[in-house]
């Protein structure tokens, strides 16, 4: 038995049926993924016992000469990674980098531009229910009705009349690719400073599926754990003019130590997103969710924007008897994890909405294909279809532990 189950073993317990969850549910929220193993040992490791206030050379704790290697490693991986000037690899989260970049530019009161939350923006994008809606003036821009997809000449239109001091790209449930040349365009003709969150697209753009914002932004902001598949946490890029104001800005603006685990397991993830396969890995995601997308209209399911460029889809629910509280909840029952989304134009609570959100990066990652993916959109359509006959759920549930049980995550060595 192992120090932990001996110790504690209801937590052990708790971790124990997580990992068989992990391993035998199929996993299709697009904000989610699976580390590899060597992630998983830096992010256990006893580097979580050191502080390190302060960055590599100017620390404010003696016996910082091992993290700072580590540190560095994350650094010079990261600005390769994306081709930028400068990386802050400290933020312990998305939301803590957003949250850095604004005060490093912006004052209480300052207007940003950001898209709306209910078109697919996160919420350190000006909801008012988050310091970004509390602390500045929001301007919210969104998709167009027609297209769905960002329009822009509303997000011009809206620049010229509030003037914003930032405009914020980037979402969280945005199927399409984002122009950052044509943001970029509208932000000079106001003076604007851009920041992009890549959160969601980062693996695609180290892998070069996505186009770079690093050009076109002053600062670009992302969390690890999603596409690029490192530990939970955050990252910051940014121009050499902005790199004293904005390392100013986490710590000690706005953060104490960093987590120098999580710095260690970001620097292995770096290496793996700069390793050859990575590309191909990148390339089966979007692959994968093309397929998806194309089977769910198939099957008569309407997707926001009518498909994706990406890792992930929106499903509209919208006429339908469904709505995306009941559609999260039965394909939970049947073995199948996404989340309830709000669609543009949503007309229901955030708790009941009117879609729900699907993304490939996590079943990818335990090697399911373009055939596995008819399979899957199969499962959701039957699950969709018997929403109210638990025994059918259930019985596709033992279809999807079949399938997942053909492709281990972690081999069974996680146990
Ligand atoms: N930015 C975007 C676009 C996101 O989708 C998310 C998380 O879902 C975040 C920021 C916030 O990241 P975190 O949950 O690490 O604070």
């Amino acid at each position: 038995m192992s120090i932990l189950a001996t110790f504690d073993p209801e937590v052990a317990e708790a971790i124990r049926h997580e990992t068989e969850r992990q391993e035998y549910n199929l996993e299709l929220i697009a904000s989610e993924n699976f580390v590899s193993e060597a992630v998983l040992e830096a992010q256990g490791s006893i580097l979580t016992n050191k502080y390190a206030e302060g960055y590599p050379g100017k620390r404010y704790y003696g016996g910082c000469h091992h993290v700072d290697v580590v540190e560095n490693l994350a650094i010079d991986r990261a600005k390769q990674l994306f081709g930028a000037d400068h990386a802050n690899v400290q933020p312990h989260s998305g939301s803590q980098a957003n949250m850095a970049v604004y005060f490093s530019v912006l004052k209480p009161g300052d207007t940003i531009l950001g898209m709306n939350l209910s078109h697919g923006g996160h919420l350190t994008h000006g909801s008012p229910v988050n310091f970004s809606g509390r602390f500045f003036n929001v301007v919210s821009y969104g998709v167009s009705q027609e297209t769905e997809m960002i329009d822009f000449n509303e997000v011009e239109r809206l620049a010229l009349e509030h003037k914003p001091k930032m405009i914020v790209v980037g979402a969280s449930a945005y199927p399409r690719v984002l122009d950052f040349a044509a943001f970029r365009t509208i932000a000079d003709k106001v003076g604007a400073v851009i920041m992009v969150d890549m959160a969601h697209i980062a693996g695609l753009v180290a892998a070069g599926l996505h186009p770079n914002p690093v050009p076109h932004a002053e600062f670009v902001t992302t969390t690890t754990h999603k596409t690029l598949r490192g530990p939970r946490g955050g990252m910051i890029l940014c121009r050499e003019e902005y790199a004293k104001i904005l390392n100013s800005n986490i710590f000690p603006g706005i953060q104490g130590g960093p987590l120098m685990h999580v710095i260690a397991a970001k620097a292995v993830a770096f290496k793996e997103a700069l390793a050859p396969g990575f590309k191909e890995y990148q390339a089966q995601i979007v692959k994968n969710a093309k397929t998806l997308a194309d089977e769910l209209m198939k099957r008569g399911f309407r997707l926001v924007s009518g498909g994706t460029d990406n890792h992930l889809m929106l499903v509209n629910l919208t006429g339908t008897d469904l709505t995306g509280k009941i559609a999260e909840e039965s394909l939970d029952k049947a073995g199948i994890t996404v989340n309830k989304n709000t669609v543009p134009f949503e007309t229901r609570s955030p708790f009941v909405t009117s879609g729900f959100r699907v993304g490939t990066p996590a079943a990818t990652s335990h090697g399911l294909k373009e055939a596995e993916m008819v399979e899957v959109a199969g499962f959701i359509a039957e699950a969709l279809a018997n929403v109210a006959d638990d025994s059918k759920l259930q019985e596709i549930k033992g279809r999807v532990n079949e399938l997942m049980k053909r492709f281990p995550l972690y081999a069974g060595r996680l146990k």
